[in-house]
């Protein structure tokens, strides 16, 4: 693992929810041009952990730094402008909207801090250029032949394409996917494994959270296992697959 500066450090990171610890102190680090996998069974916080580095949830407590400033506190959008985007584990496309209007006004209301601010306050050439970066973006992830109709009748693939390509409008340093590959078909994994294969030769970093072990491990250099809000294990892939406590977090579910 290569020992350049950290990008992303979550340092003692807890969540509770009433009685439930959802993130127990847990610390990891992700490095500058490196996909780090977030794992364990469901329920074991990682899209918490999400939602606390992006700033959709506030930390009970710990912090999260990035580029050596602490992010900790900071509003979702604060957080997007420092360049830190994520996609979440459940599709969140207007089904009804064309594929470049999702990419488009929904990338631009997450760069901002909320409705009021939203298209309506924007004028024609500022449109221009987030239409153009979404049409971008949507090329880049190869659904440029697919944008001008409803997200609706995309397949499940090309929809988690088109929410990378809406979290890319934001210009990350740091991507977040959650789950990307969930419920895809064995060729769209390829695609989507090829373009985050891509992202990271263009020098982002990527965590990434995923089920399918054979897509993490081969993305992947270093691996975080949580389980119940704790981190279990943390390493090289190998290592991690054959650990015990990964293997009894992973039959005992
Ligand atoms: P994972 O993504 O690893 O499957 P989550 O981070 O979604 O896990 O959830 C971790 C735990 O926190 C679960 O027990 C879940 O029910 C709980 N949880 C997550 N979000 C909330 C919330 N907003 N309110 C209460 N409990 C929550
Ligand atoms: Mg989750």
């Amino acid at each position: 693992r290569p020992e350049s500066d950290p990008l992303l450090e979550v340092r003692e990171a807890r969540k509770t929810f009433g009685g439930l610890v959802a993130v127990n102190d847990v610390s990891f680090r992700v490095r500058k041009g490196e996909i780090v996998g977030l794992i364990g069974p469901n329920g074991a916080g990682k899209s918490t952990t999400f939602n606390l580095v992006t700033g959709v949830t506030p930390l009970t407590s710990g912090e999260i730094v990035f580029e050596g400033r602490t992010i900790t506190g900071l509003s979702p959008a604060r957080i997007a402008k420092r360049r830190i985007a994520r996609t979440f584990q459940h599709v969140k496309l207007s089904q009804t909207m064309t594929v470049l209007d999702n990419v488009a006004i929904g990338a631009h209301l997450r760069s901002h801090a909320g409705f009021a601010s939203g298209m309506l306050a924007l004028d024609r050439t500022e449109e221009r250029q987030i239409f153009a970066e979404a049409a971008r973006q949507l090329e880049r992830v190869g659904l440029g032949e697919r944008m001008h109709i409803e997200a609706g009748a995309l397949s499940l693939g090309e929809q988690r394409l088109a929410e990378i390509a809406r979290a890319l409008c934001l210009d990350p340093v740091l991507l977040l996917l959650d789950e990307p590959a969930a419920g895809l078909r064995h060729t769209e994994k390829q695609a989507l494994a090829g373009l985050i294969e891509d992202l990271r030769a263009d020098g982002m970093s990527v965590l990434l959270v995923e089920h399918d072990m054979d897509f993490v491990m081969r993305l992947t250099n270093h691996i975080v296992v949580l389980d119940f809000g704790s981190k279990i294990a943390e390493g090289a892939p190998e290592e991690v697959r054959a650990n015990p406590a990964v293997i009894e977090a992973y039959l005992g579910a």
